[in-house]
């Protein structure tokens, strides 16, 4: 008879079933490759870019069952440096990822290249009209906006379980939900503006009366023969 907690080791490991060991490579003993870490300190400056070995596994992990380890690991302060990463992208033909409070199940947050911090620098939020709207940073936690907003009797309408370390961006981004967020609740249906980064390098925001216009004119730029990619690029 099967033993039924006795674990299959063929089946533990990668998703394709095959056992890997976890240990890092030796070829990423010395941390991020040098022209990457120049090139990237130039763009952003030295605070802004981790490069040492400890750091790339520590962003290897998020809350799903991958791993991924980052060639570097950025973390710009505003919507600028997006842009500026945007651009080196583009340029070298190297792809980024973003990541945020990392509870995402299915490795949206990991990235074989470069993995862009938007939690570290981008926390704050001003609550406005008595709390019927918050003006929120993307990594903002969402249960330190929920906390904020309880004082004038209201809460944010995802409520994911994992409210602790989840952040703005990363709800918004996945569309979280949660036990008690029904669909007009939904992470989409809360957002009344935003502002956003396109791989072009343009921002656009929402709420500015030319938003549309500038958005279309970036959008037929974008059209342009495709370069390389930037943004979410795994699965
Ligand atoms: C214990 C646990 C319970 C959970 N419960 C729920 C649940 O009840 N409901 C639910 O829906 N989910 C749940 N989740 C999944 C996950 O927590 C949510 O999807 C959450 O919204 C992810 O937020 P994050 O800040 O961790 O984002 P991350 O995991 O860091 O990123 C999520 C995605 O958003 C992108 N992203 C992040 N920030 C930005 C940004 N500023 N701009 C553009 N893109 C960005 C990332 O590239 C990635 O694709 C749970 C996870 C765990 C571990």
């Amino acid at each position: 008879m099967k033993k039924l907690f006795a674990p299959d080791a063929s089946r533990i490991g990668r998703p394709d079933g095959s056992a890997q060991p976890d240990a890092v490579g030796v070829e990423h003993l010395g941390g991020s490759p040098a022209h990457l870490v120049r090139d990237l300190t130039g763009l952003l400056g030295s605070g802004q870019v981790l490069h040492r070995l400890s750091d790339l596994v520590r962003y290897a992990s998020d809350a799903s069952p991958y791993r991924l380890l980052p060639q570097v690991v950025v973390q710009p302060q505003d919507a600028g440096d997006v842009a500026a990463v945007f651009d080196y992208c583009r340029r070298t033909g190297r792809h980024a990822t973003f990541r945020s409070g990392g509870t995402s199940l299915n490795g949206q947050s990991q990235s074989d290249d470069i993995l862009i911090d938007v939690r570290r620098h981008w926390a704050g939020m001003t609550v406005e009209n008595d709390g019927a709207r918050l003006r929120a940073r993307p990594g903002t936690i969402l249960s330190h906006a929920s906390a904020v907003l309880a004082r004038y009797g209201r809460r944010l309408g995802p409520d994911p379980a994992s409210a602790d370390v989840a952040t703005i961006g990363g709800v918004v981004a996945n569309n979280a939900g949660g036990m008690r967020c029904s669909l007009p609740r939904s992470a989409y249906h809360c957002v009344a503006g935003i502002t956003f980064v396109l791989p072009s390098g343009t921002t656009i925001n929402t709420e500015s009366p030319d938003a549309e216009s500038s958005f279309r004119k970036a959008d037929r730029i974008g059209r342009r023969p495709a370069g390389p990619s930037c943004g979410n690029t795994r699965r």
